[in-house]
């Protein structure tokens, strides 16, 4: 399915998400990256030596959920935008995302969720835009949801 859509089945998303009680305990991040391609900025992007790939550059990541602290450093690495970190906190979630297109969203706005098959899903709330040189031409950006949305939201629609 993925090699035809660019969606991954739930088989897939499943065997990379972490377990329900990592994400109550704190941010953590979701790989998303199911096809062996010779990439590795997520690995040298983490600070805190979470993510391993190895010398075969083109093995697919393995993030260690336990040791990521949810601090979206790789976020904005990743050139195949497929990596993304979500929260809980009490009925609501967060879920940060990697963002290519314009116009660019401000701290503030209501945007509209899409999920991973751009269908739309619910309005959010945008509580943070990160843009800098260092990102390149990626801005990272974190969305305020209904709890449970941030394992569904992959992409958002702003409104001009
Ligand atoms: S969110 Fe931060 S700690 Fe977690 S894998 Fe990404 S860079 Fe590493
Ligand atoms: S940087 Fe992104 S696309 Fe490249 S291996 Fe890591 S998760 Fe996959």
């Amino acid at each position: 399915m993925l090699n035809k859509t660019g969606i991954p089945t739930d088989e897939e998303l499943r065997s990379v998400l972490p377990s329900e009680e990592r994400i109550k305990r704190g941010p953590v991040a979701i790989f998303e990256c199911f096809q062996e391609i010779p990439c590795n900025p997520c690995e040298s992007s983490c600070p805190k030596g979470a993510v391993k790939i190895g010398e075969d550059i083109n093995k697919i990541p393995k993030v260690d959920h336990e040791i990521c602290n949810g601090c979206t450093n790789c976020v904005g690495a990743c050139p195949g935008l497929a990596i993304f970190v979500v929260e809980q906190k009490g009925d609501k979630g967060k879920v940060t995302i990697p963002y290519e297109f314009l116009p660019m969203p401000k701290e503030g706005d209501m945007v509209t969720g899409l999920d991973r098959k751009g269908k739309p899903i619910t309005k959010c709330r945008v509580l943070k835009v990160r843009k800098n040189e260092k990102l390149d031409r990626t801005a990272v950006i974190t969305l305020e949801v209904d709890k449970g949305k941030e394992l569904l939201v992959r992409f958002m629609k702003v409104e001009e």
